[in-house]
This record gives C-alpha cells, structure tokens and sequence, in this order.
C-alpha cells in the first residue's frame, strides 16, 4: 500500500514537473510574483488604458489599482498587444488581464473570467458623409473594415456574411485601434468596428469622423484569470463586489465617463 502510494505521488511530481511552472506554481502562491498583482493590457484603448505621460491610466488601471489594494498587492501595468494577453495569462507570465476585454464563449475555454464591470457596445465609425449610414449597408456592400487583431470587432465583422459578418477577404487588422481609425482617415479602409468609448475618443480626436447611430453588438467587460488559480479568481471576485457596494467602482466609471455628459 505504501509502495503503491509513493509511485502515485512520484508519478504526480514527475508530471508537475513536466508541466508549465504556471500551472503547479499557481498552487504556491496566489500571484506570479510575491506581493504584486501583474496585469498585462493594451494601453491603447482610452477610457479604459491608455498613457497620460508615461503613466497607463484609466477605468481598468484603477479599478486594478483598487482590487490590489484590497488584496495587499502592488499593481504592476504590462503594456502588450491585445492579441497577447490571454495567451501570456495561461501560461503563467501575468496574473490578470485586463483590457476592456469582453467576455465571450471561446476566451472562457482559456481562461476564468471574473464578474463583469463594464458593459461595452461595438459601434461603426464612418468618415462624415459616407454613404454607410447603418450596419446593414456594411454589411451588405462591398467596404473594407479595420479592425484591432484579435478583438471580437475582429471575431465578428471576419465571420462569415450568413453569420453577420462581412468575411475575411473585406477585413484589415491593425495591432493598435487608433491605427485602424487612421486607416479610415486616411480611406484606407471604408468603417472601422470597434468598442463605443475608445470609439468616442478617437472621433473626438480625428476629425471628419463619425459613429453610426445604430450599435453593433452589446458586450460585458471583465478581467481574465488563468484558470489554475480559482484562489485569485475568488479573492478578485469579492474585491470587485465590495468595491462595487462601497461606490468606489461606480466613481472611477463615472470618473472617465460622466453620465451626464
Ligand atoms: N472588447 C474588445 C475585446 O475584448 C476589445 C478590447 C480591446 O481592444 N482592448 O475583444
């Protein structure tokens, strides 16, 4: 019995050996680094994250910032491509990803997600006067769209036109989204798809440009987590909710995007 016992948890070490470090390490400690809460994102995608200087600031990097706070750890900010983050959550190299990343059927097949904070909407930006005033006559039409790699702006506009996408051949990815708005400015492409706030700033910042009235898609924004790590997910979950119920959540949203206005 003992012999049998002792074959098992040698067997056990030898494939947690041969395992990632993330994985068996997860089981140590709570975070990759001791003491500090690693959060890769894209800091390119404002209101959520983007540099004010050389600071990335924004409704994530402060909600981040709050979460760690409750939880006793230093917030470190990793700016990576978007098309990255999930990828470097599962294998160890960041705690939470956190990007105005919406939460979809296929991410959760690679990661936990935590409770949702944020609702975000895929809206249509078009040069003024385009003849593409709704999404039908996107989708319909023979346009170019740009869109960020790896975004479910992506996901959806490359998916077939029965699925009510317009197909790869009419889409153009960029690794950041204001080089897709650029795209657009410069008619490089015809409309870019992309989330409703990040879609504001941009326009407000590019001139000639416009949101189609008609939204797109509706989705729920949250942090992802790897899935080893339920310790994390539960400890972020109960942060998120406590700062949702103090106010401190609805203030930093209401912070970056005024509801009045
Ligand atoms: N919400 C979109 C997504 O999750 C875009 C996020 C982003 O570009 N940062 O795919």
């Amino acid at each position: 019995m003992k012999k049998i016992l002792s074959k098992i948890v040698s067997v056990g070490l030898v494939f947690c050996m041969g395992m990632s470090l993330a994985s068996c390490g997860k089981k140590k400690g709570m975070t990759v680094e001791k003491g500090k809460l690693i959060m890769a994102t894209n800091a390119f995608f404002p209101p959520y994250e983007y540099y004010d200087n050389d600071v990335v600031v924004g409704i994530d990097a402060e909600i981040a910032g709050a979460v760690a706070n409750k939880l006793g750890l230093e917030l470190e900010i990793q700016d990576v491509e978007f098309d990255s983050i999930i990828a470097g959550v599962q294998n160890g190299k960041y705690d939470i990803g956190m990007a105005g990343m919406t939460v979809t059927e296929d991410r959760k097949k690679a990661v936990n997600f935590s409770s949702t904070y944020a609702i975000g909407v895929q809206v249509v930006i078009v040069k003024e006067g385009s003849e593409i005033t709704d999404v039908d006559a996107l989708l319909n039409g023979e346009y170019k769209v740009g869109v960020q790699q790896g975004t479910t702006g992506d996901l959806y506009m490359s998916s077939a036109p029965e699925k009510g996408g317009v197909g790869e051949s009419r889409v153009v990815r960029f690794a950041k989204g204001n080089d897709a708005v650029l795209a657009l400015s410069t008619g490089k492409v015809d409309a870019v798809v992309i989330d409703n706030e990040p879609a504001k700033s941009f326009v407000a910042s590019n001139e000639g440009l416009t949101i189609l009235p008609t939204a797109y898609v509706e989705e729920e924004y949250a942090m992802c987590i790897n899935k080893d790590n339920s310790e994390l997910l539960e400890k972020i979950n109960q942060a998120l909710k406590e700062l949702t119920d103090d106010g401190t959540i609805p203030a930093i949203i209401e912070k970056y995007i005024p509801s009045n206005g």
